[in-house]
């Protein structure tokens, strides 16, 4: 098991469970659009948040920033190690230091022993993308990880995280597991630059969800070039995917096909809002009555829509034919009534 540390409120690692993060994409200067999106995310069910620092200024606001926040914040810092030491200042939950921008290790000490004194852990989060490599990628942002990892170690900084992030698949997979074996610190995993919405979902759950299934990984971030709201989203489904967490309930609905009578997307989505919370339920959503009842009959619970009117069902059997709103209350009824 790995060590665990504590950024805010949260524990990372040591067994808890894998918390999600996202990172805000508002410029950190606009303290107000900043907190806004936090509580976007927030309800979308992340649970650390972290701000990117490009300047002082940012630096500043974060003290902001950290006040209005529902969860805890990091300061993602690049170049600067003065900006690690104002973010500490403004009440920072926990560092991001990326090894291959800040160089000089007595300015990594000074961050490290301003950070112990204050109880904030530090992540060392390497991107390939950052450092000069050869052809082993994944054993060199290991080593740069390591290194780091040592400098903060001779100052008995013990709060750390670690991550090792690359574009490709296969390198991310295997550099995160030559981490595991080096290191017993929590692991923040993710696969960087990994694309917009579609791609970049299919490319973050190749790489992410083995990793999970082996039990890698103690805070997960799904980068997308995308709404954070979206990235939340997906971190979340991979975790109910291999069954490590659950936010809310299982859906599986069908594809549609001319047979679909009614705006299935539009009643998915209302379905989804309404049971957010409700765990351990696997509801589907079906575009007829026809086929939907037997190719859901695995769920718990579930709804066909048909023209007008639609079949509710609970294990398979059917409760009975509604006008449309009245069939989804009663679904919506049913999930919240079993939580
Ligand atoms: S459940 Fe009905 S509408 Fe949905 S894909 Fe199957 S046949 Fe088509």
């Amino acid at each position: 098991m790995s060590k665990s540390v504590l950024v805010g409120n949260v524990r990372i690692g040591g067994g808890a469970p894998i918390a999600v993060q996202t990172m805000t994409k508002t410029d950190t200067r606009d303290a107000k659009k900043t907190i806004e999106q936090i509580w976007r995310v927030y309800g979308a069910g992340c649970e650390i948040v972290r701000c990117a620092i490009p300047d002082m200024e940012a630096a500043k606001a974060l003290s902001e920033i950290v006040k209005g926040s529902p969860i805890p914040v990091v300061a993602d810092i690049h170049f600067d190690y003065r900006l690690a030491l104002v973010s500490l200042e403004a009440g920072c939950h926990k560092l991001r230091l990326n090894p291959g921008n800040i160089k000089d290790k007595e300015k990594i000490r000074l961050v490290a022993r301003e950070a112990k004194s204050r109880s904030v852990p530090i992540r060392v989060g390497v991107n390939a993308g950052s450092i000069k490599h050869t052809n082993n990628v994944s054993n060199e942002v290991v080593q740069i990880a390591l290194e780091e990892v040592k400098i903060l170690e001779d100052e008995d900084f013990r709060d750390i995280v670690v991550s090792v992030k690359t574009s490709d698949i296969k390198t991310t997979i295997e550099a995160n597991r030559l981490l595991r074996k080096a290191c017993d610190y929590p692991i923040h995993m993710g696969l960087t630059e990994s694309g917009p919405l579609i791609q970049g979902l299919v490319r973050s759950s190749a790489a992410l969800l083995p990793m999970l299934e082996e039990g890698i990984g103690d805070t997960i971030r799904v980068s997308l070039t995308e709404d954070p709201e979206a990235e939340v989203e997906a971190a979340w489904s991979m975790l109910e995917t291999v069954g490590v967490r659950s936010f809310g309930p299982t859906i599986i609905s069908c594809p549609t096909c001319g047979r679909t009578r009614q705006n299935l997307r539009g009643k998915l989505s209302e379905i989804r809002m309404a049971l957010k919370g409700v765990k351990g339920k696997k509801i589907a959503v079906m575009g007829c009555e026809v086929n939907g009842p037997g190719e859901a009959k695995d769920a718990d619970m579930g709804i066909a829509f048909g023209a007008t009117k639609c079949v509710v069902f609970r294990g398979g059997n059917m409760i009975g034919t509604f006008d449309t709103d009245e069939a989804v209350r009663i679904l919506i009824e049913m999930a919240k009534e079993d939580n």
